[in-house]
């Protein structure tokens, strides 16, 4: 079905405000949940996504197992009440699609050999859409694996870049997604500039695939700065929480 054209740039603006490099705002969250081993809250602009990690446990049904490593499972879900339109509940085509593209985007940082013959399990649901989910769902996991103390090289962050009347832009939004010519996610370990994930839909020429991938590898590095911050800060409120209660104790016995 041919879409419908509609004005995307208006004075060198995009219709939310942005320029063409710039990213949405970035909000990120750890440890929301009790009973996951890492979980992370990690809000795109719109993009709410909500990620779970359990394990390394025991796999079943056991023929499952690796005896040589973990396997690592990723569910990626998109709520019903996450878009305008209400998505079916439940996995389809698209959704299990983007959980083996983002099982390997994070694949290559995890230390599977650590845990052989056991499963870890990521989760990230989807509770706002505004296009770039799977992005902002990598990133979350990324955070969550962290936070669950799954041994890893180092983080993965993930990016949409795309075309919008005819200008090569970061960070598309579902209005630019639905009506621009290209987009294209992005996932890679931002430190060494190791592309993990690399996807596609529409078309760049060979020069402006060029311009994407340099800001998709400049958000990249804006991202993982974020994702390793909030870590940092976590981590090091639990280290000034135990000093608390080490020091309370201490007094106690006195
Ligand atoms: N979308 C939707 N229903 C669907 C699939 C997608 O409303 O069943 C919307 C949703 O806002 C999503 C956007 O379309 O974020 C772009 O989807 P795409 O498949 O390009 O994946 P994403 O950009 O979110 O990774």
């Amino acid at each position: 079905m041919k879409k419908e054209k509609i004005e995307l740039i208006k004075d060198g603006k995009r219709l939310d405000g942005r320029g063409f490099e710039e990213l949405r705002e970035i909000k990120i969250e750890i440890d929301v949940l009790k009973r996951a081993d890492g979980s992370c809250y990690f809000e795109l602009g719109n993009n709410k996504a909500l990620a779970a990690v359990y394990g390394p446990r025991e796999i079943h049904p056991r023929h499952l197992q690796n005896e040589k490593t973990a396997v690592v499972v990723y569910n990626y879900n998109m709520a019903p009440f996450s878009a305008t339109d209400r998505k079916r509940p439940g996995p389809d085509r698209r959704s299990v699609e983007i959980s083996k593209a983002s099982r390997c985007a994070l694949d290559p940082v995890i230390l599977k050999e650590y845990y052989p013959k056991t499963t870890i399990n990521v989760y990230v649901e989807l509770l706002q859409s505004d296009a770039g989910t799977r992005t902002a769902a990598i990133n979350a996991a990324s955070i969550a694996l962290a936070a669950a103390g799954i041994p890893m090289r180092d983080l993965v962050s993930s990016i949409a870049v795309g075309k919008i009347d005819g200008e090569v832009v970061l960070d598309l939004n579902a209005v630019e997604d639905n009506h621009g010519e290209a987009d294209m996610p992005v996932a890679m370990i931002a430190r060494t500039n190791t592309i993990t994930m690399l996807q596609m839909d529409g078309r760049f020429t060979k020069d402006e695939f060029e311009v994407g991938m340099k800001l998709a590898e400049k958000a990249c590095h804006e991202i993982y700065e974020l994702q390793r911050a909030a870590l940092i800060a976590k981590y090091s409120e639990s280290v000034n929480a135990n000093v608390n209660v080490n020091v309370n104790t201490g007094r106690g016995e006195e």
